[in-house]
């Protein structure tokens, strides 16, 4: 039987109408939620994230301030840009696109940005509380498929689950947040033997590689819930993941699609994030 597909277009627009109520409370008390997103050179990709983000803020009745930066921007320019930021009382949370520009300090910026303000959830105190089980800021794209799987209805108490990817944004809090929940966690990446031999494995498949259309149907368990992070565009501009779609999903049990998966989660907590800490200002 054919995998129930799990529409991430519709959760995330379930979710932002429960933000925008949140937003509008907020707004009757005269705080208005406000998010502040650098992009620091033209790359064509994150000019797209930073437009959807900026959509999704408008929508929702969240504050959004587009810092435009050039590519050749010094690193103690970006820096006083964003302790500016953490010094002003009306942005509730600060975003830096990536990539940078070779020559800029990624880690440096993520460590500047104040931790209660870092709605991507990158800051070492945030990915600490996560890994040591305190309290903080998640990343938004490992969150928002925690909350596709809770949404599917599947249970992760002792269930074996593999996370395909180690990257800090989505591998690594993936499988943080898996185990959290009682999941038997293996991480695999690009020096792993039999990649396959471990897929195949699991009841839960978390894939985050940017390779588009590696994992295949003959790569997953019979029934398993997949969950696709990855986003490639191919040369013909489509946008596909990196499951092989058509043929994982004669296989799964439950599937995301892309585009309409996890990327729209991503954008809903971010702006749970940002709405979060405006509660907390006011
Ligand atoms: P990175 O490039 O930072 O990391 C890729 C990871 O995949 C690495 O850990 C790498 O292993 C591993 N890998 C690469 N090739 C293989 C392979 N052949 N077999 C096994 N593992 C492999 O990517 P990100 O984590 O930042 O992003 C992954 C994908 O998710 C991208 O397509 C990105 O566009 C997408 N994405 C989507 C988001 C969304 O909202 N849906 C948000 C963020 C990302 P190693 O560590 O050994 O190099």
């Amino acid at each position: 039987m054919a995998a129930v597909i799990l529409d991430g277009k519709a959760a995330a627009a379930e979710l932002r109408a429960e933000l925008a109520e949140r937003c509008a409370a907020l707004a009757a008390r005269g705080v208005i939620p406000c998010l502040a997103v650098i992009l620091v050179g033209e790359d064509p990709a994150s000019q797209i994230y930073v437009r959807n983000k900026k959509r999704a803020c408008e929508q929702a009745g969240v504050r959004f301030i587009e810092i435009l930066m050039p590519t050749d921007t010094e690193q103690a320019v970006l820096d006083q840009k964003i302790l500016a930021l953490n010094a002003d009382p009306e942005v509730d949370g600060i975003l830096v696109q990536s990539p940078l520009p070779e020559g800029l300090d990624e880690r440096r910026v993520l460590a500047l940005i104040d931790p209660k303000k870092d709605v991507d959830g990158f800051h070492v105190s945030n990915m600490g509380a996560l890994a040591t089980g305190g309290r903080g800021i998640v990343p938004g794209t490992p969150e928002g498929c925690m909350e596709l799987i809770r949404r599917a209805g599947v249970t992760l108490d002792g269930k074996e689950a593999v996370v395909v990817g180690r990257s800090n944004l989505a591998g690594k809090p993936m499988a943080l947040l898996l185990l959290q929940a009682n999941a038997t966690v293996t991480v695999c990446h690009s020096r792993t033997k039999n990649l396959a031999e471990h897929t195949r494995r699991a009841d839960v498949l978390v894939v985050a590689i940017r390779q588009p259309k590696m994992i295949t149907g003959g790569m997953v368990k019979p029934g398993a819930i997949v969950i696709d992070i990855g986003i490639n565009r191919l040369e013909n501009r489509k946008v596909v993941g990196d499951v092989d779609f058509d043929s994982a999903r004669e296989v799964a049990g439950y599937l995301t699609p892309v585009p309409g998966g996890v990327g729209p989660m991503t954008i809903a907590m971010l702006l749970k994030h940002t709405i979060a800490a405006a509660e907390a200002r006011a």
